[in-house]
């Protein structure tokens, strides 16, 4: 099982073959009470990613108790997902320079 540490929360990341907020169907979900990161099952793997850093986003801005809407969001995981595909970001990860 993968997971990711969001400030002090461990987040599992698990599949479902339904996610709903009411009566609209997701892709992805967060839940800070149980720590679950929800994805839909049988998604792209493209999708699944934008999916994942979108519920991230989400985790990150409302660990610092940030109100953000619906459209940052998915804006910001959108183009991090681009950004991260087309840049060879290693660099970034580790603060060094490749040689
Ligand atoms: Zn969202």
């Amino acid at each position: 099982m993968q997971t990711v540490m969001i400030g002090p929360i461990k987040y599992k990341i698990v599949q479902r073959d339904e996610l709903v907020d009411g009566n609209d169907p997701l892709i992805g979900q967060i839940d800070n009470l149980s720590g679950e990161i929800r994805v839909m099952s049988g998604l792209a793997p493209q999708i699944e990613r934008v999916a994942l850093w979108h519920e991230i986003i989400h985790g990150i801005l409302m660990g610092a108790g940030q109100k953000h809407s619906e459209g940052i969001v998915e804006a910001v995981s959108h183009g991090l997902v681009d950004f991260l595909n087309r840049n060879d970001c290693g660099f970034l990860l580790t603060g060094e320079e490749d040689e």
